[in-house]
């Protein structure tokens, strides 16, 4: 049965939860504000099925031999602005409606807390547009969606890459109605500390939450901004340099312990497609690439069949492996094959997070320097001079 020693061996992804025949596995939230699977060994009949299909506990098999790789957008405008890169998901997920399929995604709930959930109304699709960067709560999905497969309707899963694995280790077979869709991945930040974040914007603005946004493009694709819309009309609207969450998820300081050494970074991928970020691309594929574009890697002629079919939604051009690898990173490093670097500031940040005001945290661990306040005040400038992603691609 599963033993988890080190909390790094585990990365939540509830194979085991829903695969339990006895219901003996519940998943609890540590301190750190992460869940973990416990067993109730009254309960447990000692079937070893949890460890025979734990994705931590197997060796990877993606085959990475016939992957192609594509720069994407949505020719819809409006939905390509609304999502985080090119709008590709929009256009794929909209197409399994089309045809009468079911799409899982992660959306907020009515508390802004992340969760995975699934519909099979286009009217519905706009909730999964978007990253929420945190650990989405899946509860029991992977069993909901094992029995619409088994009603033979088609399914259209995305989550991150654990995710992805740990649904098809759950399903032990391969359904050829499932279509799963992986985020390439940096890391989940704890959904406590978002909560806490939340918490602290909702004192501020004396005031609920009515939309929140992890990366709106105010400032074009290139320059992310994290808004948050309240009941009484007020709006905060801060870039990476300033806001807590996305600073404290690009530095990795709350991301779960799996992340910093994540078992599924691969060009491949269990599933169909790969999805990401490809910045600045525009000088190499060209204008209409500007306002977002999405790294698409198929890794099944399941998902080249599809991306046929999506020719009519979506603005397509191919590129190799090397200048997909070097686009996704801008140049630096990317998240297809490396992880993210574990600061030494992750040993306290999240012990401090559940013991320390937020105003002390964010003092401790995220004051702004004198750069990123000078950063903060001349990016609306640069950018109504139109000179913000010209200086941006000088500084890669
Ligand atoms: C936690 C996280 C980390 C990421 N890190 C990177 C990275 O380092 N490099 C990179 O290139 N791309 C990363 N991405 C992917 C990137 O942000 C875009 O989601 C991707 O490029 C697709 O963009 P899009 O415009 O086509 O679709 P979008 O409309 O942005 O699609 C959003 C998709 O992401 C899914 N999703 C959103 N939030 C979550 C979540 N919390 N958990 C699981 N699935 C979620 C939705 O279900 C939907 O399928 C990350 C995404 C997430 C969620
Ligand atoms: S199956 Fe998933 S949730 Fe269960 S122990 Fe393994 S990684 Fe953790
Ligand atoms: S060994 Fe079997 S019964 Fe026990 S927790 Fe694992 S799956 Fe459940
Ligand atoms: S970095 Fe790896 S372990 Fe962490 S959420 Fe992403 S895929 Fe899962």
């Amino acid at each position: 049965m599963i033993d988890i020693k080190n909390k790094k061996d585990c990365s939540g992804c509830t194979a085991c939860y829903n695969v339990c025949p006895t219901n003996a596995i519940e998943m609890v939230i540590d301190e750190e504000g992460f869940k973990y699977p416990k067993i109730n060994k009254d309960k447990c009949i000692k079937c070893n099925l949890c460890s025979k299909i734990c994705p931590m506990l197997k060796n990877k098999e993606d085959d990475t031999s016939n992957i192609k790789c594509y720069g994407a957008y949505n020719k819809n405008n409006d939905i390509k602005k609304n999502s985080t890169s090119g709008g590709f998901f929009s256009a794929l997920a909209e197409k399994i409606i089309d045809k009468n399929g079911v799409v899982y995604g992660a959306k907020f709930d009515k508390d802004f807390n992340v969760i995975h959930y699934g519909t099979d109304k286009i009217e519905k699709l706009q909730a999964f547009r978007g990253s929420k960067y945190v650990k989405s709560e899946l509860d029991k999905i992977f069993t909901e969606i094992k029995e619409i497969l088994e009603q033979n309707r088609l399914v259209l899963f995305s989550g991150t890459p654990c995710e992805v694995y740990g649904l098809k280790a759950f399903l032990q077979k391969d359904y050829e109605n499932l279509i799963c869709a992986e985020v390439i991945c940096h890391g989940v930040p704890s959904p406590l500390y978002y909560k806490k974040y939340r918490e602290s914007k909702i004192k501020k603005y004396k005031s609920n939450i009515t939309k929140l946004s992890f990366r709106e493009k105010t400032y074009g694709y290139s320059s992310s901004t994290m808004t948050i819309k309240f009941e009484n009309g007020k709006k905060y609207s801060r870039g990476h340099e300033s806001d807590e969450m996305i600073k404290a998820f690009m530095r990795g300081y709350c991301s779960r312990e799996s992340c910093y050494d994540c078992r599924f970074k691969s060009f491949g991928t269990v599933g169909d497609f790969k999805i990401g970020d490809l910045w600045n691309v525009e000088g190499y594929l060209g204008e209409e690439f500007k306002d977002g574009a999405t790294l698409v890697i198929t890794c099944s002629s399941k998902a080249e069949k599809i991306l046929e079919e999506l020719k009519d939604k979506i603005g397509i051009k191919e590129i190799n492996k090397e200048k997909a690898e070097y686009y996704n990173g801008n140049g630096g490093t990317s998240m297809i094959l490396h992880s993210a670097n574990r600061p030494n500031e992750r040993d306290t940040f999240l012990k401090d997070t559940s013991t320390m005001d937020f105003k002390n945290l964010r003092n401790k661990y995220l004051k702004m320097t004198y750069k990123e306040y000078a950063k903060m005040k001349l990016k609306p400038i640069l950018y109504k001079m139109k000179l913000l992603d010209k200086i941006k691609s000088k500084s890669r």
